[in-house]
């Protein structure tokens, strides 16, 4: 399959559509996490009245990151250039739908994504659990394997990867995890670049 028949697009947002911004480690320490622990496994296992004022702070620390977004080298360009060939375009983020929302308004591409097509946390289990993109598989009614997964993780690979979906993966010069990548692209630029090619 070349990549311009690929009509299903979801993205990862943060680092991927996005400039990361979220300092995890800092998070940990905020919040008593240990610097090994996942933040969410970890949010998810305290007693519940904990984890709510926890949750809470990452939402409002999130927040403010989400309204200093800054787009990714040639992410707006790129997008702007799938939903404008018609193609069905998705978000799949471990952050929260509303804060996906404040993220795309800033950068500009909020008019891109339908609003039910943006699965945050509270949407979709944390990839790389395959369960958001086959959520969105069924709500388009299409095979994963008619879909990509863009990321610039390992994870989103993974989840691409168990959802039997195609992967790129963008914003990293070199790529760590080639037997999980069909497409590799520095950036969003080079990634549209090959779309054309
Ligand atoms: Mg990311």
């Amino acid at each position: 399959m070349k990549l311009s028949d690929v009509r299903h697009w979801v993205f990862d947002m943060d680092g991927t559509l996005t400039v990361a911004v979220h300092d995890f480690a800092a998070i940990r320490v905020a919040l008593s996490i240990p610097p090994e622990h996942d933040i969410l496994t970890h949010l998810a296992a305290l007693p519940a009245d904990e984890a709510a004022t926890k949750h809470a702070w990452l939402l409002e620390h999130e927040r403010d990151l989400a309204q200093g977004s800054k787009a990714a080298v040639g992410a707006v360009e790129l997008v702007r250039e799938l939903a404008g060939r018609g193609y069905r375009l998705g978000i799949l983020t471990r952050n929260a739908r509303e804060l996906a929302h404040v993220t795309l308004q800033t950068i500009g591409l909020a008019d891109c994504f339908a609003e039910e097509d943006v699965l945050g946390r509270d949407e979709a289990p944390p990839k790389p659990h395959p369960g958001g993109l086959l959520k969105l598989a069924e709500a388009w009614d299409v095979a994963p394997s008619e879909m990509v997964m863009v990321g610039d993780y390992r994870f989103d690979l993974d989840c691409g990867r168990a959802a039997g979906a195609r992967t790129i993966l963008v914003n990293l010069a070199d790529n760590p995890w080639p037997e999980l990548t069909d497409w590799h692209a520095e950036d969003c630029m080079a990634l549209r670049r090959m779309l054309s090619a």
